[in-house]
């Protein structure tokens, strides 16, 4: 192979205070890229840790050139510091993979494989995963099957962030700037020839998942009130069955108060009951309507995505 056909492969690495993990997925990224005919580059995107890992990633950065290091002026979160090493890459192809380890580096040759057969995005399919809770893997489940059905893209079940993505999907991704990212659903929404790859993720090297349930349930919310407008039309159907059931009844109760020589429905419980379960929905709807007004609030300021406090050699 002639130098000009040598391929560069960024391999982008957000983190937020890994420093127990991040030596070891050096080593094992390094030993896994070791003989490929691609040239490596590693840029570390520190999302505002506070721990030792963005001096060790510094101080690896004299030794080894293919190091590199980003860091954000805080933590802008998980998927916008990935947002950021792409923008920073400057390869034919770059890869997204978690500093905690359990997506494997070891895959990463398979991955760069697949796109040298000519797929433009291969994205990693968990077939098992460990060291995750019950309550996790069960939300997971059940929302890649909310969002396929409401996103109406084909985003892969239990595939996370852990994929490579070609130079041209890159320039795709990078016009799209909104603030509300969920970047498993948008590498599916700008198309391009797409393939899976097997993996078993493995339970983290060291330290806390960053990701609590809480915190999983935003980023849920964030794609599917990024890709839907589906629930604002759910309410619509909502308020007309509500609306018929209270017609029916009204007409049921004019009826018999003609028909009938008593006077009066009797029914305090039944009116305090319907009262709440109306009031109960009506808040619900609010909220879900203030969700989406929020979103175009934040999006309209057009602030930028993050800031950078330092780089080590990258040069944009
Ligand atoms: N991460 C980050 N910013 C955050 C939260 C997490 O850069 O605000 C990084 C974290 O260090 C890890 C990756 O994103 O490399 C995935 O996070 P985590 O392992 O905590 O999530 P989980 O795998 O449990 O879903
Ligand atoms: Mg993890």
């Amino acid at each position: 192979m002639n130098a000009a056909e040598k391929k560069k492969v960024s391999v982008v690495v957000p983190f937020l205070n890994e420093e127990q993990n991040i030596p070891v997925f050096y080593e094992r990224t390094t030993r896994a890229m070791e003989g490929r005919p691609e040239e490596l580059e590693i840029i570390f995107v520190d999302d505002g840790s506070t721990d030792g890992s963005a001096r060790w990633v510094a101080e690896k950065a004299k030794q080894d050139a293919r190091v590199k290091l980003l860091r954000l002026s805080r933590n802008f979160g998980h998927q916008i510091a990935i947002t950021a090493g792409m923008d920073y890459a400057r390869s034919d192809a770059v890869v997204i993979i978690d500093a905690d380890l359990q997506d494997p580096p070891e895959v990463i040759p398979e991955l760069i494989d697949k796109w040298r057969e000519g797929f433009e995005v291969v994205y990693a399919v968990r077939e098992s995963r460990e060291g995750e809770t019950w309550a996790k893997k069960f939300l997971a489940a059940s929302f890649y099957q909310l969002f396929r059905r409401l996103a109406k893209i084909d985003v892969p079940v239990n595939a996370g962030d852990f994929r490579l993505v070609d130079r041209k999907v890159v320039e795709a991704l990078k016009q799209v700037r909104e603030l509300h990212r969920f970047m498993r659903g948008l590498t599916c929404w700008v198309g391009f020839s797409q393939c899976a790859v097997n993996y078993h993720r493995a339970a983290r090297h060291a330290g806390q998942t960053k990701y609590p349930v809480w915190k999983s349930l935003r980023l849920a919310v964030d794609a599917v009130t990024s890709f839907s407008g589906a629930p604002l039309r759910w309410l619509t159907g909502v308020g007309m069955l509500i609306g018929v059931a209270g017609a029916v009844v009204l007409v049921y109760v004019v009826v018999r108060r003609l028909i009938s020589p008593i006077g009066y429905e009797p029914g305090w419980a039944t009116i305090i009951a319907f009262m709440l379960f109306l009031g109960g929905i009506q808040l619900v709807s609010l909220g879900l309507i203030g969700q989406y007004v929020s979103r175009i609030f934040e999006e309209t300021k057009k602030r930028p995505l993050y800031y950078v406090r330092e780089e080590i050699g990258l040069g944009k």
